[in-house]
């Protein structure tokens, strides 16, 4: 009978994961505590105007220089879910129509449920059970693999002390990320800019699904400095160092803080555990973008493949 997996987290590392555990003929679960699939590749919808929106707060785009993950991409732009992004070396790659939708597409035959939230992972015998925050015992799984951020990850893992071990490692910078509209589109816009060479508290800003939908992200090193301040304050700030850019007012605004952003300094040490087939992904493991988790994903679905073959 085919090994029966659940994988923690519908970001790209647990949907890669996923993917390639399918590929080997075992029978996947993804389960994921957000409303929507996708983590940090985000999309936020919001109706204004009666029109409907789609900003992206998170990644803003991905790249790729690995053989699969190049394969994923062209397979993308064949079947019409990922554009190319602007006009730059290397090329820069955009969910389509929203960034959303690149997991949907890449995950269509997956087996995903949203909105539960784990809380513990025991061994039991030969097999692993996950328990979820409403009391709900997930049994009877031959493997399990948790893509979710470092320090939530570190929570979950009481019985295996060699991750929790790895999960101590490395470290995030924060991101605070500001959805915006303007009240009229300035003359001239570009789709993006990129403010880290300059001085100032933003790092990047582009558009979303349109020309006025758009999300400015603040620098490493303020966004580490002020995540934990009061939103209307960051709020406050962020516009006004966006108006000293762009003469036009700002109309619609919605904040979003990501404590756990991009990786700083990776983790290492193991990413199985020596005794159960219990496996960590994510870009932690890796490398601060998305093809980085993608890979840390397939290199997990690996792991666990030669432990149970
Ligand atoms: C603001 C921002 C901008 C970025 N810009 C770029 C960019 O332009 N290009 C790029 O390549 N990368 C960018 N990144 C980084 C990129 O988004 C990440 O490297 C990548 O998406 C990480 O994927 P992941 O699967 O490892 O983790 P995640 O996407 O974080 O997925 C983890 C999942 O685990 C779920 N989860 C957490 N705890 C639990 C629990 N207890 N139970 C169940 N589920 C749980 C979460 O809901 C989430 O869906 C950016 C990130 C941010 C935040």
């Amino acid at each position: 009978m085919s090994k029966k997996i659940l994988i923690i987290g519908s970001g790209i590392a647990g949907i890669s994961s996923s993917l390639k555990l399918k590929s080997f003929g075992f029978n996947t679960t993804i389960i994921d505590k957000g409303n929507f699939i996708g983590g940090r590749i985000s999309t936020r919808e919001v109706t204004i105007d009666r029109k409907l929106n789609f900003f992206y707060h998170g990644a803003q785009f991905f790249t790729a220089k690995t053989k699969d993950f190049k394969k994923i991409i062209s397979t993308g732009i064949k079947n019409n879910y990922i554009k190319e992004f602007g006009n730059f070396t290397p090329k820069r790659y955009r969910g389509h129509r929203t960034m959303r939708e690149f997991l949907l597409n890449l995950s269509n035959e997956l087996q995903i449920q949203q909105k539960v939230k784990i809380t513990q992972i025991k061994p039991l015998g030969n097999k692993i059970n996950v328990l979820d925050d409403k009391g709900n015992d997930w049994e009877g799984y031959d493997g399990v693999i948790s893509s979710i951020p470092a320090p939530q990850n570190y929570n979950l893992m009481k019985n295996f002390p060699s991750l929790k071990k790895t999960l101590k490692t490395g470290s995030y910078h924060a991101c605070i990320a500001l959805m915006f509209t303007f009240d009229k589109v300035p003359f001239d816009l570009k789709t993006h800019y990129d403010f880290n060479k300059k001085s100032g508290i933003l790092g990047w800003m582009a558009s979303g699904s349109n020309p006025n939908v758009w999300t400015a992200h603040t620098n490493e090193e303020y966004s580490d400095l002020n995540y934990c301040k009061d939103k209307n304050f960051l709020k406050e700030e962020i516009m006004f160092s966006i108006k000293l850019f762009f003469r036009s007012k700002i109309k619609f605004h919605s904040l979003h803080i990501w404590r756990y952003a991009k990786v700083k300094s990776k983790y290492s040490g193991l990413q199985i555990d020596p005794t159960y087939p219990v496996a960590i992904a994510g870009d932690f493991l890796q490398g601060p973008n998305i093809e980085d988790a993608f890979i840390s994903g397939n290199k997990a679905a690996y792991l666990i493949f030669d432990r149970l073959k």
